[in-house]
């Protein structure tokens, strides 16, 4: 039997959904433990009822929702998050969650029967307010009580705290973990965020991997002088040495990189920061990506061996901290598979991408095989108000889903 979302119904929950931390700029502000990303979740755990679905919650207030009641046998889990970075878009997570909930409503409105029972979740906190995808890393296990401890917001708010003034208990996020084997496949549509399927005009990409990140914070240290009295031969200038690393960013992708890769300094600041002073010391972040782990190993020993020769050459001191190390994710053979099959036997045009941007699906990687399917973002653009995907789109990338998950769910 062929069955197919109610994209009406899906397109008046986006509508509901996008009212929730929507501000005058256009821009959703739903960060996570805010005021609207907890009403986001009640809003949710609402839909989950009045479809009759079964709606609960965990000690990290990832929010689910199943077609019958939670038994020891291995789900298909589905989802994605509800939280945005501030003045995001609405369908970055939105859309994935939202068409999880929609293909539970399907499948339980048809009386379909799957061999394993099939979860939607909303993760909390995945654009990492509080360092990392909380709700994915609690669910695999990753998260240590001192973790807890310590996650602490750009602002100095403590998650603890955030967390109590909704009457969460930080602690209990150590009791989400499901242990390996309890999830047996994970699903999750995205936006693109990026401008590749919309520059193809393609309906969907079927996600190969995910790529892997290093990010670095860097010092490059000399010596403040006056920038009126030191001659130009007897400086030691920090920017400088940062000038010429960032002229030579594309030479090592060239020879060291992937078609993959990028590198981006995007964070510089200068001390003492002043017009008529040399430059003592740059404190600058580099974030480097690929698909591949040991591409990613190249590049940052070609970058550390580069910035070392500058630094000798403009007697300048260089140090570096690892801020984060996330290692690209392969998605499974068997669920790209599944999807392909589905997509070509609905006529859909698709292609396969990699994606440049961290997903909950990296992360429940470490714990069960994962797939994910991407619907174009217009322009490439998102984490702004701007982001958008065309109706048409949604619906496709929407049914497809659903067609593979139903086969996920009985094979
Ligand atoms: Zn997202």
């Amino acid at each position: 039997m062929s069955i197919a979302v109610n994209f009406e119904r899906l397109k008046s929950d986006l509508e509901e959904l996008r009212r929730i931390g929507l501000a005058d700029d256009g821009g959703i502000y739903r960060q996570a433990f805010s005021e609207s990303d907890i009403l986001a979740r009640e809003w949710l755990k609402a839909k989950l009822s009045e479809a009759g679905l079964i709606a609960s919650s965990d000690g990290a207030a990832n929010v689910f929702g199943r077609i019958t009641k939670p038994d020891d046998s291995p789900c298909i889990l589905i989802g994605s998050h509800l939280d945005s970075v501030p003045c995001g878009g609405n369908l970055d997570g939105g859309l994935g969650v939202l068409v999880a909930l929609e293909s539970l409503r399907c499948i339980k409105e048809n009386n379909i029967e799957t061999k394993h029972p099939i979860e939607m979740v909303a993760f909390s906190d995945e654009e990492g307010r509080f360092g990392g995808p909380l709700g994915s890393l609690a669910l695999s296990g990753e998260i240590t009580p001192e973790d807890l401890v310590n996650a602490v917001d750009l602002y100095g708010n403590y998650l603890k705290d955030e967390m109590a003034l909704h009457g969460f208990d930080v602690n209990d996020i150590l009791h989400a973990r499901r242990n390996q084997g309890m999830i047996k496949a994970y699903l999750e549509l995205h936006i693109e965020q990026g401008p590749v399927l919309d520059k193809e005009k393609l309906n969907v990409g079927i996600v190969e991997g995910i790529t892997g990140l290093r990010k670095w914070n860097i010092r490059l240290i000399g010596n403040a002088d006056h920038a009126g009295t030191t001659p130009m031969k007897m400086r030691t200038d920090a920017f400088s040495g940062l000038a010429e690393f960032a002229g030579e960013i594309p030479r090592i992708i060239e020879e060291h990189g992937s078609d993959e890769s990028v590198a981006t300094i995007g964070k510089v600041d200068l001390f003492p920061g002043m017009a008529n002073t040399v430059p003592g010391q740059v404190e600058f972040s580099l974030d480097m990506r690929d698909i591949d782990n040991k591409i990613l190993d190249e590049l940052s020993d070609a970058c550390r061996r580069a910035l070392s020769a500058i630094a000798r050459r403009r007697m300048l001191m260089f140090e570096f901290d690892i801020i984060s190390e996330i290692d690209p994710v392969r998605c499974s053979k068997d669920i790209i598979d599944v999807i392909q099959d589905t997509a070509e036997s609905m006529d859909i045009m698709y292609r396969n991408i990699n994606s440049g941007a961290v997903h909950d699906a990296q992360i429940i990687s470490r714990i069960a095989p994962v797939g994910m399917i991407f619907v174009p973002s217009k322009d490439g653009r998102s984490h702004s108000p701007a982001e958008w995907t065309y109706w048409e789109d949604m619906e496709i990338g929407a049914n497809l889903y659903l067609q593979s998950l139903l086969k996920m769910a009985d094979s």
